[in-house]
C-alpha cells in the first residue's frame, strides 16, 4: 500500500522521533536497522582487514573516477530517472548499478562503499529526494547495495580475481557468480523488507518482475564489462556510457506506457486499459469454451463522503477500496478504475456452470463485504479520522451465459448494478439461471 502511505505521511519532522521509518511495522525496523548496522560492520571489518599497501593513490583515482562517471551519467539522465522512479514507485532498480558493480568488482570493499555511499547521496539529491521518497527507504536501498557489493566482491575473489588474459575462463566465471550474489543479497533484503511492511501480495510484488529483474542483471553485466575495461584501458569506458543511457530511455517508454494505462488516484487500470485487457480475457474465454465473468462495482452515496470530509478524503477512500478490491481477487483477474466511484473485475478462468456461477457470487460477497468492513484512516482539515461504514453495490454478468462480448455482458452487469441500488444498496445482483420459456403447447 505504498501509493496510501504517502498521501497520508504529515509534513515531516527533521528530528529522530519524528521519523518515518518509526511508522513501519516493528519486525520490519528491526530487518532495517540490522541491515543496515550489517552494512556498516561490513565496512569497519574490511577496513580493519585491509593492508594499508591495498589503498593506493591508483585506487583512490579509481574510485574517483568511477563516482564521477556515476553522476555524469545521473546529470545526464535525470530527468529520465526522475520520471520513472514517479511511474514505478515500488521499483528499485536503477541503473546506478553499473557503476556500483564496477566499483565493487575493482574496488577493495571499504573504497566500494564509499563509492557507492558518494553515488546514492548524489541520486538522493538529483532523482529521489525530487521523486519524495522517503528518507528511511534510500538509506536502506544502500546498505542493501553496499552488502551486495561485498559479496559480489567475494565472489571475485573467490574466482582469483578480474580475468587478466585470453584464457582466463575462471575470471569470467567469477563476474558471472559477483552478478548472482549481487542480485541474490539485493532482492533478498529488498523482498524482505516488503514482506514485512504490506500485505502478502503474491511473489511478484516482493521480487519485482521479470522484465525489471531481466533489467537489472543486464545492467550488472554492463558494469562487469565495464571493470574489466577500466582495468585495462580506463577511457573504453567511454563506450559504456552511450548504450546504458539509450538502455535508460527504452525504459522509460516502457512505464510512460505503464503509466498511461493506469488510474493516477487508485493505481489500478484506468477505462480504457481496463476494456483493453478484459476484452482480450472474454475473447480467450469465448474460445477456451471456459467461463468469465465481469462485476461492476459503484460506492454507495459516495457524494456523502466527499461533503461530509473533502474530496482529498474521497480520493483516499477511493484509493483504498481500489486496494482492497485487488487483494480480494486472484492474481489473474483484471481490476480497473471505470470512473469517478465505479470500479470493475474481470474474473477470469471460471469454472463452467453452477460451479461458476456460484464461484461469481461469492466473489462479489467477498468483495462487497471486504468493503463495508473497511476502516480508511485519512487526514481532513478537522484532524485525523477514520472513515467506517462504507458500502458498495455489485452488479455482475458472465461470458457466455449473459453475452459473447465484453459490451453485452458489461450493459447486463449494469442493469444489475442498478437493481441493486434500486433494491437499497449494499447488495449484489448478478442475472439469475436462465429462463427456459416453457414450451407453448398448441392451446397455449
Ligand atoms: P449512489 O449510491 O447512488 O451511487 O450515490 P453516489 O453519491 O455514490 O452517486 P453519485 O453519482 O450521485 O455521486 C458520485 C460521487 O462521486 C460524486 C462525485 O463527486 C464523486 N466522485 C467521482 N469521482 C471522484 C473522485 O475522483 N474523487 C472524489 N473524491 N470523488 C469523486
Ligand atoms: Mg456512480
Ligand atoms: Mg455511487
Amino acid at each position: 500500500m505504498e501509493e496510501l502511505a504517502h498521501s497520508h505521511s504529515p509534513a515531516r519532522r527533521p528530528e529522530p522521533a519524528g521519523w518515518e521509518l518509526w511508522r513501519l511495522p516493528t519486525r520490519a525496523v528491526v530487518l532495517v536497522l540490522v541491515v543496515e548496522a550489517g552494512a556498516l560492520a561490513m565496512v569497519i571489518t574490511h577496513l580493519g582487514l585491509a593492508a594499508p599497501e591495498a589503498f593506493t593513490g591508483e585506487v583512490f583515482g579509481l574510485a574517483a573516477f568511477l563516482t564521477l562517471l556515476s553522476v555524469v551519467h545521473t546529470e545526464l539522465a535525470t530527468g529520465i530517472e526522475r520520471i520513472r522512479r514517479r511511474a514505478a514507485e515500488t521499483s528499485y532498480f536503477d541503473l546506478s548499478s553499473v557503476w556500483t558493480f564496477a566499483a565493487a568488482l575493482l574496488l577493495p570493499p571499504a573504497l566500494a562503499a564509499a563509492v557507492i555511499g558518494a553515488v546514492y547521496l548524489h541520486l538522493w539529491h538529483r532523482v529521489w529526494r525530487p521523486a519524495k521518497v522517503p528518507l528511511h527507504r534510500h538509506v536502506y536501498t544502500t546498505a542493501t547495495v553496499v552488502l551486495a557489493a561485498g559479496a559480489a566482491h567475494a565472489g571475485v575473489e573467490w574466482a582469483g580475481g578480474l580475468p587478466d588474459g585470453p584464457d582466463d575462463v575462471a575470471g569470467v566465471a567469477g563476474i558471472a557468480v559477483a552478478v548472482l550474489l549481487y542480485v541474490v543479497v539485493n532482492t533478498l533484503l529488498v523482498a524482505g523488507v516488503i514482506a514485512l511492511t504490506s500485505e502478502w501480495r503474491g511473489v511478484r510484488a516482493l521480487v519485482g518482475r521479470l522484465d525489471d529483474n531481466a533489467l537489472e542483471v543486464a545492467t550488472l553485466c554492463m558494469g562487469g564489462l565495464a571493470a574489466v575495461a577500466i582495468g585495462a584501458t580506463p577511457w573504453l569506458v567511454a563506450l559504456v556510457l552511450p548504450p546504458i543511457l539509450v538502455l535508460h530511455r527504452a525504459v522509460l517508454v516502457r512505464h510512460l506506457e505503464e503509466a498511461a494505462s493506469t488510474d493516477a488516484k487508485t493505481g489500478l487500470l484506468n477505462s480504457a486499459a481496463w476494456q483493453a485487457e478484459a476484452g482480450r480475457a472474454v475473447q480467450r474465454a469465448q474460445r477456451g469454451r471456459g467461463t468469465a465473468a465481469v462485476l461492476i462495482l459503484d460506492l454507495d452515496h459516495f457524494k456523502l463522503v466527499n461533503d461530509a470530509h473533502g474530496h482529498l478524503a474521497g480520493d483516499d477512500v477511493l484509493a483504498a477500496v481500489a486496494a482492497e478490491l485487488r487483494a480480494g481477487v486472484r492474481e489473474g483477474d483484471i481490476v480497473g478504475r471505470f470512473g469517478g466511484e465505479e470500479f470493475v473485475v474481470l474474473l477470469a478462468d471460471l469454472p463452467q456452470g453452477a460451479l461458476g456461477r456460484a464461484e461469481v457470487r461469492a466473489v462479489a460477497e467477498r468483495l462487497r463485504r471486504l468493503v463495508s468492513e473497511l476502516d480508511v484512516p485519512v487526514c481532513t482539515p478537522d484532524g485525523d479520522l477514520t472513515i467506517t461504514g462504507l458500502s458498495v453495490s455489485v452488479g455482475g454478468a458472465a461470458v457466455p451465459t449473459d453475452g459473447a462480448t465484453l459490451e453485452q455482458v458489461l450493459k447486463v452487469a449494469d442493469a444489475n448494478l442498478y437493481a441493486a441500488k434500486r433494491d437499497g444498496r449494499n447488495l449484489v445482483r448478478l442475472p439469475g439461471p436462465v429462463q427456459i420459456p416453457a414450451p407453448r403447447t398448441a392451446t397455449g
